[in-house]
């Protein structure tokens, strides 16, 4: 977002110019904001917008996004990808210290993964009633019979990310139609 700033404003208004939008750059939005820059990449190449963000130090060590139809690989969601791309940097499958941002819950093969690579906190967007392993319809993030829990925040960029879904499945939808007639 750009942000103009102009000299004459009317009356009153002076001390909301002189506000710089402040960005935590160790915030949960700021990563997830990365998160949904990768779902963007995904929505374009015509994939399910989902993106990933992994996070060590304050600084990225992965980023990915869906590539299920790319790779024609049902495997390759984009915490998948990440996880994947994060052992790789730290030559090392445990990421006791990295926290996974996701713009959507993931799905229990992804917190599957979660959970094996021992990720210590997980962000995500949007919730998934039907299909969401971490409490939408199970959570194996935070099962007591495993080795490992993983803390889990929800609703971050909640409303950016259902609207990227919303509007892709559309599209979809209509482009079928469209094919159909
Ligand atoms: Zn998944």
């Amino acid at each position: 977002m750009v942000q103009e700033i102009s000299d004459d404003l009317p009356e009153g208004k002076e001390e909301n110019a002189e506000e710089t939008p402040i960005i935590d750059l160790a915030s949960d939005t700021f990563f997830m904001g990365q998160a949904m820059r990768q779902a963007q990449k995904a929505y374009l190449a015509e994939e399910v917008p989902v993106g990933a963000v992994i996070v060590r130090d304050g600084s990225i060590l992965a980023r990915s996004h869906n590539q299920v139809e790319t790779l024609r690989d049902a495997t390759a969601h984009a915490e998948m990808l990440a996880l994947t791309q994060a052992e790789e940097a730290l030559g090392d499958w445990r990421l006791t210290d990295c926290d996974l941002y996701v713009t959507k819950e993931p799905c229990p093969m992804c917190a599957g993964a979660i959970v094996h690579c021992r990720i210590r906190r997980v962000i995500f967007g949007c919730a998934d009633e039907k299909g969401g392993a971490a409490g939408g319809f199970i959570n194996l993030l935070q099962q007591p019979t495993l080795n490992h829990f993983s803390e889990v925040t929800q609703g971050v960029l909640e409303e950016d990310s259902k609207t990227l879904l919303k509007t892709f499945f559309l599209e979809a939808r209509e482009k079928k139609k469209r094919g159909g007639e």
